[in-house]
């Protein structure tokens, strides 16, 4: 049976909507004009109202909104989205790649009886199903899977894939909906949420900019000269698992298919050899430059700029010249 509505769930973050959510909205959009069928929004969490009103702006008509300090964690979260999904009418369910989207949307396709695909880096609309194709093998192959309908399709993606929705068109309404929760559902609290430290996840996840740097600087001390590029540009810290591993810098820091997957606008790759396991992590940038002194290196295939150059001379006078 073809689709006919899909349903795009906005994620609530520390500070409001996660911004993956915004390429969530972008993923159901194009998967909508391939298909001609209508899009909302949901929003599932403990104080949720704000990142509701932020998906109702990318010009969704409605947004579907379960608001209740009960929803701190995956597992009443997904309770109460199952309301959400049959208020709504969904028959197609695209939610972020974020360790919690990518959860919720195995536990839902499980409470519904759904087709799910995850990691997904393309959709399209065929004969009524719904194409995904799927990032396998830490991003070295791409698969295509075919959902088919009858009741639910849940489509959870790979960070990076769509360019974030923009926010600022005319507000959508937001639909309150009433859902029950279980003594089961509520067997897990959250007491409290320690946000990472200064250049950790957190900002990283939202950071516009983010320097890198990889094995390339030699010595731990070295990436004084990253932070001070960062510091320039106004941009977070980030590191490949080389460095991380030696104990260099922080885990949180790190970029890739074990750490965190990022997409600002401009991400500054140094020292870094491209590693497919990196990339992951980062290959949705807007802009990514690199400066290493092997022409050949991987990083290269994926910059839109590129300084083949030894870090130790092209770091600095970077620096200097952006510092005017
Ligand atoms: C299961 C698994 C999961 C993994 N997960 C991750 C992950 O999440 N994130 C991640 O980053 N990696 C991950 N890895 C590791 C990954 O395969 C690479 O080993 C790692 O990314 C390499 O880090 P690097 O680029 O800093 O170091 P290297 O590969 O050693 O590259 C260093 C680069 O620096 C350049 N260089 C050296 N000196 C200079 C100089 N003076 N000037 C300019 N350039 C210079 C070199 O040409 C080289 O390209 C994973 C691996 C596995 C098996």
């Amino acid at each position: 049976m073809p689709f006919k509505k899909i349903l795009v769930v906005g994620e609530v973050g520390l500070g409001g909507l996660r911004p993956e959510s915004l390429e969530a909205v972008n993923a159901a959009l194009d998967l909508a004009s391939a298909s001609g069928a209508e899009v909302a929004g949901a929003v599932v969490g403990a104080d949720a109202e704000t990142a509701a009103i932020s998906l109702a702006v990318t010009g969704l008509s409605t947004v579907y909104l379960a608001s209740d300090p009960r929803l701190d964690n995956d597992l009443p979260i997904t309770r109460a989205l199952t309301s959400v999904v049959e208020t709504s009418g969904a028959d197609v369910v695209i939610i972020a790649g974020t360790t919690t989207g990518r959860d919720v949307a195995a536990r839902l396709g499980a409470r519904m009886n759904a087709a799910v695909a995850s990691d997904v880096v393309g959709l399209e609309a065929s004969g009524g199903d719904v194409v995904a194709r799927r990032s396998i093998l830490g991003g070295k192959s791409l698969v295509s899977v075919t959902l088919q309908g009858d009741p639910l399709r849940i489509v959870s993606l790979r960070s990076g894939s769509w360019a974030k929705a923009a926010t600022d068109k005319s507000s959508g309404s937001v639909v309150p909906v009433l859902f029950e929760l279980s003594d089961n559902d509520t067997r897990v609290r959250v007491d409290g949420i320690q946000a990472g430290g200064e250049s950790g996840g957190v900002k990283l996840q939202s950071a516009d900019t983010i320097v890198a740097g990889g094995r390339g600087l030699k010595e731990p001390q070295n990436f004084a000269m990253v932070e001070k590029l960062a510091e320039t540009v106004g941009g977070a810290v980030a590191a490949s698992r080389a460095v991380v591993d030696a104990g260099w810098r922080p885990h949180h820091e790190q970029i890739g298919q074990t750490g965190q997957s990022v997409t600002p606008r401009l991400y500054i790759a140094i020292g870094i050899s491209g590693a497919v396991q990196h990339n992951v992590g980062m290959q949705g940038s807007e802009y990514i430059v690199a400066i290493n002194r092997d022409p050949d290196a991987p990083i290269f295939k994926l910059a839109a700029f590129g300084i083949v150059g030894d870090l130790f001379e092209v770091v600095p006078a970077l620096t200097a010249e952006l510092s005017k």
